[in-house]
């Protein structure tokens, strides 16, 4: 069988890792969640204290970082490491999100993820979600999908994921988070997130996780088949 990259960008919380760790399953593919990493360099500069408008300080942080994902056989998913420790909780929390999309929009920042997300895909046989895999990581990937889904549904879905972890946090904070990565984002001046020519629109707003995933096996199994 055919090995092919499939891309799936996207706003945030709109399913794309949901979907894109499902489809990878069904295919026996390689699956990467791009934001992870994005989020494990967050973490590591808020740690270190690291000012992300400092070009200097960015390069030298960036050279102490080594990151990379391993199988976690009791979820049953793959967890982020940084400089080999997981840290798959803390990049989920608040503090991390307030920040990722400011620290994704550094150029550098960009240059280093990029470079590590292109290599993990020589092989092909990847599915990659994120914000700019189908515009700049694999511009030429066989299939690309650009996830979308209303606005409310998202801010709920969001709210009820992280509301298992923390019942303390409040749906305005989720959704003043989820609208302030959403613009800076799409409004960034390296790889801002938008949908690549190519891709196919997929509003999962009404959609439950199986109907989405037997959409887009339909449209991968065309091309891999
Ligand atoms: O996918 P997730 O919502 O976890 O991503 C967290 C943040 O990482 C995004 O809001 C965005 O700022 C950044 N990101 C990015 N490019 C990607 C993936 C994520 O800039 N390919």
């Amino acid at each position: 069988m055919r090995k092919i990259i499939i891309t799936l960008d996207g706003f945030s919380s709109c399913g794309k890792s949901t979907l894109a760790r499902q489809l990878a399953n069904e295919l026996n593919y390689v699956f990467i969640d791009s934001g992870a990493m994005y989020r494990a360099i967050t973490l590591y500069f808020l740690r270190h204290r690291i000012d992300w408008n400092k070009t200097e300080e960015v390069v030298a942080a960036l050279k102490q970082i080594v990151l990379d994902f391993q199988y976690n056989a009791n979820s049953g998913k793959s967890d982020m490491y940084l400089n080999h420790e997981d840290v798959e909780v803390p990049i989920r929390e608040m503090p991390v999100s307030d920040n990722v999309s400011a620290v994704s929009a550094v150029k550098e920042v960009r240059e280093f993820a990029v470079a590590q997300q292109q290599l993990m895909g020589d092989k092909k046989g990847i599915v990659m979600d994120g914000r700019d895999i189908g515009t700049t990581v694999f511009p030429a990937a066989e299939l690309k999908i650009f996830v979308m889904a209303d606005p409310a549904i998202r801010v709920e879905r969001r709210y009820k994921e992280m509301f298992e972890k923390n019942p303390n946090i409040r749906m305005e904070e989720v959704k003043n988070n989820l609208e302030s990565r959403d613009y800076i984002d799409s409004h960034r001046e390296v790889s801002p997130l938008r949908k690549a020519e190519d891709a196919i629109e997929l509003d999962n707003s009404n959609l439950t996780r199986e109907e989405q995933l037997e959409i887009v096996l339909k449209w991968a199994k065309k091309i891999i088949d």
